[in-house]
């Protein structure tokens, strides 16, 4: 009988028809109106700050998401920026973030001079772990004056950002009670979160402002790229204003009164953006289609299963995940070595913040679900077109 590890491999090739081609853990999908949108920018010369894509981008983005606001940026990490100063996230607060993240959830902390305290994970969902963390902060914290105060420090903690790994919600509802309980500001992390829904609304609605990517490998794409979704009108507005330099409206006169960032999206970017949100409903269904493949092609076997949403979600599965049993983990490395060697770009999951030498010393709850929960990741690859290429060859 076949060892473990190779059962696990020869089920990756059945999925992946696996031909002398390298098969990339995500690349963008550019078969719509992108190259038309792009050239207009070009023909006309509306290629940078200014132009009509930026506008048109947003709308479809609000559209999308039932938020009444959404404002485009450079990339994720500026508009989770943004989000943190719009919060009066200050030197020396405390921001509550799941160590289980990309490290630019930790790093637009860190922007404003704040400290990421980091959260355990729960296996159900990948999210922020709301038990333990409800009573990690009964014990270190007290409420005074409306404020969150780290008893153990002595730091105000402001806000928690919820992040929606590898596209599948967290818990909101209870986050969102979390958050009230303990005066918290709820921001949504939800870069890899596009076309998700909790509980059948989309995400990004419990937090105060949340935050989208386009970057290369997200589900859509604009270059570079991201977005903030609020439905709070001076908020959104605030938002536009210091992602724009903080310029003040004027025909000619260029005045700003504040300091602000030049975090604006270029028409361009949008232009590609627009003709990727085109055709979303059709890449959230080649995802779950692609997801429910590899699903199957696991059902049966002990060793590990394909990670599925939670009950209440629907999500874009993003990455698929194959999850080892705790019994297998040992066999990670080499099934990750194996992969490479046959062209199969298959990927742990990130480095846990708190195991970053920047961040290793920042205060943090116990976090040993997330330690075990991380050894057992195994990021599949999980391209749009994945499918399409297959059933080609
Ligand atoms: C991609 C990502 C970001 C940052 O987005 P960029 O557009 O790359 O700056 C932030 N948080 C998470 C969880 C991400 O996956």
């Amino acid at each position: 009988m076949a060892t473990a590890l190779q059962q696990i491999t020869d089920r990756l090739i059945s999925v992946l028809h696996r031909t002398s081609q390298t098969i990339n853990l995500h690349e963008p999908t550019l078969k719509g109106a992108e190259w038309k949108y792009v050239k207009d920018c070009i023909d006309t010369g509306w290629v940078s700050s200014v132009g009509s894509y930026v506008n048109r981008f947003e709308q479809h983005l609000k559209k999308y998401t039932g938020h009444n606001y959404a404002i485009a940026t450079t990339n994720g990490t500026a508009a989770l920026h943004t989000c943190l100063q719009l919060a009066q996230v200050q030197q020396n607060d405390e921001v509550l973030i799941p160590t289980l993240t990309f490290v630019a959830t930790a790093n637009a902390v860190s922007y404003c001079g704040a400290i990421p305290h980091f959260v355990d994970s729960d296996p159900s969902n990948l999210g922020i772990h709301v038990p333990k963390l409800r009573n990690y902060l009964s014990k270190i914290t007290n409420i005074h004056k409306q404020q969150c105060i780290n008893k153990t420090t002595g730091r105000p903690i402001k806000a928690l950002i919820a992040m929606h790994s590898f596209g599948h919600p967290a818990n909101l509802n209870p986050l969102s009670d979390l958050c009230q309980e303990f005066h918290l500001t709820l921001i949504e992390d939800a870069a890899e979160a596009l076309g998700s829904f909790y509980r059948g609304q989309h995400v990004g609605h419990k937090g105060l402002m949340s935050i989208l990517s386009f970057n290369g490998n997200k589900i859509v794409t604009t270059g570079g790229g991201g977005a903030i979704l609020t439905n709070n009108e001076s908020l959104a507005h605030l938002a536009k204003h210091i992602t724009s330099t903080a310029k003040i409206p004027h025909a000619w006169q260029i005045s700003h009164d504040q300091i602000g960032f030049n975090y604006r999206m270029p028409n361009i970017n949008a232009a590609l953006g627009c003709a990727q949100l085109e055709q979303l409903p059709n890449f959230i269904e080649k995802k779950r289609t692609l997801a429910e493949v590899y699903r199957k092609a696991f059902a049966d076997l002990p060793y590990a299963a394909i990670f599925t949403e939670p009950e209440y979600a629907k999500s874009n599965y993003w990455l698929n995940l194959l999850m080892l049993d705790k019994n297998f983990i040992h066999l990670k490395d080499e099934l990750l070595a194996q992969c490479h060697l046959s062209g199969i770009a298959i990927r742990p999951a990130w480095t846990l913040m708190h195991q970053l030498p920047m961040y290793c010393s920042m205060p943090r709850m116990d976090i040993s679900m997330a330690e075990e929960l991380i050894k057992c990741i195994i990021c599949l690859p999980s391209s749009v077109n994945l499918l399409d290429n297959i059933n080609k060859q």
